[in-house]
């Protein structure tokens, strides 16, 4: 069996960062006139950033938001942002069973690690700005074991892998959407990640 090397999407996964990036969409209308719905914005978060600004701005201007945005990002999404419940149990899980544990999401990589920094998330590697099957070259890459995230298009990334997807419905996604995804095992939330990961090394060693 290889070292058990497990990957995490970030935003409602790890963390939840509802409140931080609404407040950035906020201060992106602020200074560029174009109204976002924040709310609306932050009830489908996991595609990239360019995909939700599209429904917003027009396609002249969608690069300078995206560049705007990610300027904004700093200041205005870090400190609002919270992990999700039994985040860090789930990292201590991985490292007490002798893994390692990988980061790996649509969000740019240098503001990933504002929160994982800022939150004191300690994680073995950081794959950013990738989505759906694009993850799942961070995974192979990596090695991954398993892949753990809150939105079907993780779900998709883990199966492009050829490793079992964890789905968690703390995200946009209910259960029965991430199971129909593909998704192994589905989660309420992280806190039954330990127990669950138990269940499935238990299994790989029967198999
Ligand atoms: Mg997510």
């Amino acid at each position: 069996m290889p070292a058990l090397t497990v990957g995490f999407d970030l935003d409602m996964t790890l963390v939840d960062s509802r409140p931080g990036i609404a407040a950035t969409f906020r201060a992106l209308t602020a200074r560029t006139g174009v109204p976002v719905d924040a709310d609306l914005a932050v009830s489908r978060l996991g595609p990239p950033l360019r995909t939700e600004l599209a429904h917003w701005f027009p396609p002249a201007q969608l690069e300078s938001a995206v560049h705007e945005y990610r300027e904004l990002y700093p200041a205005y999404a870090i400190t609002p942002t919270v992990p999700m419940p039994g985040a860090r149990e789930a990292i201590e899980a991985i490292r007490a069973r002798g893994g390692r544990v990988l980061v790996v999401t649509a969000k740019m990589g240098r503001l990933a690690r504002l929160h994982l920094d800022h939150l004191g998330l300690a994680v073995d590697e950081l794959a950013g700005d990738l989505f759906a099957e694009q993850k799942a070259t961070a995974l192979r890459e990596h090695d991954a074991t398993h892949y753990v995230g809150d939105h079907v298009a993780d779900m998709v990334a883990a199966a492009a892998a050829g490793v079992p997807g964890i789905g968690v419905a703390t995200g946009p996604c209910s259960r029965a959407e991430l199971g129909a995804a593909g998704a192994e095992v589905v989660l309420g939330e992280l806190t039954e990640f330990p127990a669950a990961l138990d269940g499935m090394i238990q299994l790989a060693l029967e198999q």
